[in-house]
């Protein structure tokens, strides 16, 4: 039997795309058009546009793991 409040909390959990951008890596939601998350990893600079609190999102903290990824291409 499923839960139900498990699928409204799904509802406002929007998973989102990663895109780099040279030193910034920029987060969009494919379901908010104008959500744009961008994280500076070399200076930990964070722009936020278009964020709404009642929705969270992924990819709001950006991993150690990714960080050393991205700095490791460089
Ligand atoms: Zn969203």
């Amino acid at each position: 039997m499923e839960i139900s409040i498990q699928k409204n909390a799904d509802q406002n959990h929007h998973p989102c795309n990663s895109i780099r951008h040279g030193d910034w890596v920029v987060f969009k939601c494919p379901l908010c058009p104008d959500y744009e998350r961008r994280i500076n990893w070399r200076t930990k600079e964070v722009s936020v546009k278009g964020s709404t609190p009642e929705i969270l999102h992924n990819g709001e903290h950006l991993p150690d793991e990714y960080l050393h990824a991205l700095t490791a291409t460089n």
